[in-house]
């Protein structure tokens, strides 16, 4: 009997064991997964007026339910939790596909111990009700912040910018937490600064956010024409040519700069301003009640130089404050290491060739250890690229099976698989729990209602 344990519940995780169940009639998979519920950054990442993306949590709800499948939930695997070592003991192979929890840093002073500085991951994490992120609402008072900054311009920002812009009737019904709502409702947020390093060519976000973005109801986005200008080097101009995606999102920052894509609604509810060409150099403070709150960044102007798709931002020694009460840094998302001797810690991703595992001591394959999604490949690519990704590391177990690499294990329990662990039919008691509060939510009802606590998913599981 061959047995897979795959470690996470995310998209990589799951069209992983989809692959697997296609191309093997016989094998066996666990599904491992550190909280109690799955689909990880689905239920935790992507925005929740994002429902269509959502969506694809029902093909995971089919494989959840095939016959030869698992669901393994609360076990974390390294940290406190259960080892490597001890998990691969007892599977025929494990394949690591548990994301990326942390985030990368700014590198600017402070960034850390100034109150109102976090990343957009904690941000994002807490509107959709992540356990570890529910205090960030109290933290940061939106109700007494009147600017926002976000540093960094990938999608993440975008949609951190779009819900604190959107009108609060159309997330009401989401699975956004009620909690957030209310103090979304108390927001006195009016300007938010979306901030790049390089020029609007370099713009990370993709045209589809950037668009809903010039198409809130009462939202006005703001883009400074000289700074587009400073932007378009020769070389910029090579990267748009023949570029038919960059030369569309261009065009559309274009028209949003000479005010043509802004909409004409009166009532106006906040501003959105990219800026681009400009990296935070320190964060400006005051103190409130013995306590260091942000009250400003400053910027270092850039220019760009080199060529074509190697373009660098450097300083030019100018520099620019943003008065401002709320910092979100959107640099990134980091995976962390379970462990040291597979782990690259240049590129904060797990060493490997083709999603076979490399032990960088060695530098040889470990044999029945597999990656695969962002902590394979690194935190970029919409829920679709790990498709491409999970078929690749599919690929390699299969070969290892065909050709006998893949070990038999004896056909008795997991020993990871204990009382306490959120199994198929506890974890279902969580999702039919939330979608119940959900219908009875107030004032409307909502998609559902997230538990957010780990300790009360862990009693509704077990009732
Ligand atoms: P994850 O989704 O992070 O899954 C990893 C899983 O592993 C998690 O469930 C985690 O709890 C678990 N885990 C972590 N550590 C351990 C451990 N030690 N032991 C056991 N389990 C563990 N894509 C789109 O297509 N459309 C969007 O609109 C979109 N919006 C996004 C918004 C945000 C804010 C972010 C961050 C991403 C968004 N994406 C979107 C991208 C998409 O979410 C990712 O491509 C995808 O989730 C990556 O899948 P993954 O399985 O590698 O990682």
């Amino acid at each position: 009997m061959r047995r897979i344990a795959i470690v996470g519940a995310g998209p990589s995780g799951f069209y992983t064991a989809k692959y697997l169940l296609e191309k093997n009639a016989s094998l066996l998979i666990d599904i491992v997964e550190k909280l109690p519920v799955p689909y990880g950054l689905v239920r935790y990442g992507v925005a929740p007026d994002h429902q269509d993306v959502k969506g694809v949590v029902e093909t995971f709800k089919q494989i959840l339910t095939h016959e030869r499948v698992r669901y393994l939930g609360g076990v974390e695997v390294g940290g406190k939790g259960v080892s490597l070592q001890q998990i691969r003991s007892c599977y025929s192979g494990v394949v690591l596909a548990y994301g990326a929890s942390s985030d990368i840093d700014l590198n600017v002073p402070d960034e850390h111990s100034i109150k109102n500085v976090l990343s957009a991951r904690r941000f994002v994490g807490w509107y959709n009700g992540e356990p570890d992120c529910v205090d960030v609402g109290n933290e940061i008072n939106l109700d007494k912040v009147k600017n926002v900054v976000i540093v960094g311009n990938g999608n993440v920002a975008i949609d951190c910018a779009r819900i604190l812009s959107k009108n609060i009737d159309e997330l009401h019904p989401t699975d956004i937490t009620s909690s957030s709502i209310s103090m979304l409702l108390k927001s006195s947020v009016e300007n938010i600064y979306i901030i790049g390093r390089r020029g609007h060519v370099q713009a990370s976000f993709t045209i589809k956010e950037f668009r809903e973005l010039t198409k809130l109801s009462a939202t006005k986005v703001h883009i400074d024409k000289d700074e587009l200008s400073r932007g378009l080097t020769a070389a910029s101009v090579k990267e748009i040519e023949n570029n038919r995606p960059k030369t569309r999102i261009v065009d559309l920052i274009n028209t949003v700069a000479v005010g043509d894509a802004i909409n004409s609604n009166e009532f106006q509810k906040n501003n959105i301003y990219f800026k681009f060409l400009m990296s935070p150099t320190s964060f400006l403070s005051e103190n409130k009640n013995g306590v260091k709150c942000v009250s400003g960044i400053k910027f270092e102007k850039n220019k760009l130089i080199g060529d074509a798709l190697h373009q660098k931002a450097v300083g030019t020694g100018i520099h620019d404050v943003i008065p401002c009460q709320l910092v979100l840094k959107s640099i990134g998302y980091k995976s962390l290491p379970i462990e040291n001797n597979i782990f690259n810690y240049q590129s904060n991703t797990i060493n490997h060739i083709n999603g076979r595992v490399v032990d960088k001591t060695t530098n040889q394959v470990v044999q029945g250890l597999y990656t695969v999604g962002w902590v394979k490949r690194g935190p970029t690519g919409i829920v679709g690229t790990n498709i491409t990704d999970a078929k690749d590391t599919v690929k390699a177990i299969i070969e290892d099976i065909e050709s006998g690499l893949i070990k038999d294990v004896a056909p008795n329990e997991s020993p990871i698989l204990t009382s306490t662990t959120i199994t198929l039919d506890k974890y279902e008691k969580i999702d039919n729990e939330e979608i119940e509060r959900g219908k009875n939510s107030m004032p409307i009802p909502k998609i559902r209602e997230k538990i957010t606590s780990i300790e009360e998913m862990i009693k509704t599981a077990n009732r």
